[in-house]
C-alpha cells in the first residue's frame, strides 16, 4: 500500500504539509499510501468524542464502482469493548479500518462515532481519536525517539522511554550504539518488522487515542515474541475501544464480540466459545491455526534439542 518511489516533488510537498502542522502518522499514511479522496463538507464541525462508541450500519463500499467489497456490513463496538474481526484474506477485514479511518466515503449505509456521521465532520477530528498500529509502520528518516514521540509531539524523554518499555523494545533501544538518538530509516538503522511494530505500538501508547485499531499488530513476529507484545496491547486497548483485526486467533480469545467476515458479509459473530459449538468457519480457522502452532512448537522443540 505504501509507494516509496514517490517523485521528488511530491516528498517537498509531503514535507511542506508536515511543516505546516500535519501532526498525525495517518495523515501521512494517507499522503503516502491512499489516493486523497475524500473531501470535508463546507462548515463541517469537528468531531465531539465523548466515549468513543464505533457503529458500522449496513455499510457497502467498493473501490471501484463495478465491484463491491463490503455488502452491508453493521456491527457495534460499545465504548470501551474490544470487537476483532476474522475471516479469510481478501475477506475485507483492513477495509473496515480504512473506512473508519474515512480514507473513502462508503457506497452505502453509514458509519458513526459516538452517534456523529464520520463523513459529516472533518476528516482531522476523525484521525485525532483513533491510533493505529499497522501492518507496515512507516519510520522517518530521523532518531528514533522522534519517531516514538510522533505519537505525542512534545513528550518528554522520560514518557518516550517509558512507552518504549512497555512496548518492550527499550532494552534493543538502549543496545543501540546511540540508544534513543540512534537514526532509523530509509537512511539511518533498518529495523525488522517486529521492531518497527514496537516502535508503532510505543508511538500508540504515547498518543493515548480512545479508539484503537489494531490491524494484525501482531502478525510481524513469531508466537514467541507476540506473547510478549500482546501484554504490552492488552494494557493499551484496556478500557478504550478496540477494533482488532486478528491474524492470529489466540490473541482475540478475550474479545467481547468476534465477527467473521467472509467476501464482505459477516457469516458469524459472537463469543470465542460459542463460534467453537457452532462449527463453522471460526472452529475450522481456530483448528487450523492451533495445528499449526503446535507444528511450529514441536519443531523448535526438536532444534533445541539437537
Ligand atoms: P483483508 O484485510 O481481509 O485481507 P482487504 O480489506 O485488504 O482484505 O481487501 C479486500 C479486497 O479489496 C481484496 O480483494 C483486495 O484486493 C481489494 N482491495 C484492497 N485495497 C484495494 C485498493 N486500494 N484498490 C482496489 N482494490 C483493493
Ligand atoms: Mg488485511
Amino acid at each position: 500500500m505504501i509507494q516509496l518511489s514517490v517523485p521528488l516533488n511530491f516528498i517537498g510537498f509531503v514535507y511542506r504539509e508536515i511543516r505546516q502542522g500535519l501532526t498525525d502518522i495517518e495523515a501521512m499514511f494517507d499522503l503516502l499510501g491512499v489516493r486523497q479522496e475524500v473531501t470535508d463538507r463546507p462548515g463541517a464541525p469537528d468531531l465531539v468524542v465523548h466515549e468513543g462508541a464505533i457503529r458500522f450500519e449496513d455499510v457497502r463500499f467498493g473501490y471501484d464502482p463495478d465491484r463491491q467489497i463490503l455488502k452491508g456490513v453493521s456491527f457495534e463496538v460499545p465504548a470501551g469493548k474490544s470487537v476483532a474481526i476474522v475471516g479469510p484474506s481478501g475477506a475485507g477485514k483492513s477495509t473496515i479500518s480504512r473506512l473508519l479511518f474515512r480514507f473513502y466515503d462508503i457506497q452505502g449505509g453509514r458509519i458513526t462515532i459516538d452517534g456523529q456521521d464520520i463523513a459529516a465532520v472533518t476528516q482531522e477530528s476523525v484521525r485525532k481519536v483513533i491510533g493505529i498500529v499497522p501492518q507496515d509502520t512507516v519510520l522517518f528518516n530521523d532518531t528514533i525517539a522522534y519517531n516514538i514521540a510522533y505519537g505525542r509531539p512534545g513528550a518528554s524523554e522520560d514518557e518516550v522511554r517509558r512507552a518504549a518499555e512497555l512496548a518492550q523494545i527499550a532494552g534493543f533501544i538502549e543496545k543501540l550504539p546511540d540508544g534513543f538518538r540512534t537514526m532509523v530509516g530509509e537512511r539511518g538503522l533498518k529495523l525488522s518488522g517486529g521492531e518497527k511494530q514496537r516502535v508503532a505500538i510505543a508511538r500508540t501508547i504515547l498518543k493515548a487515542p480512545p479508539i484503537l485499531v489494531l490491524d494484525e499488530a501482531t502478525s510481524a513476529l513469531d508466537t514467541h515474541t507476540e506473547q510478549g507484545i500482546q501484554a504490552a496491547l492488552d494494557l493499551v486497548s484496556k478500557n478504550r475501544t478496540t477494533l482488532t483485526i486478528a491474524h492470529r486467533l489466540s490473541t482475540i480469545v478475550g474479545a467481547d464480540e468476534i465477527i467473521v467476515l467472509k467476501a464482505g458479509e459477516i457469516v458469524e459473530r459472537g463469543g470465542h466459545e460459542a463460534l467453537l459449538r457452532q462449527g463453522g468457519l471460526y472452529a475450522e480457522m481456530w483448528r487450523m491455526q492451533r495445528a499449526a502452532t503446535e507444528a511450529e512448537e514441536a519443531l523448535r522443540r526438536a532444534r533445541e534439542e539437537d
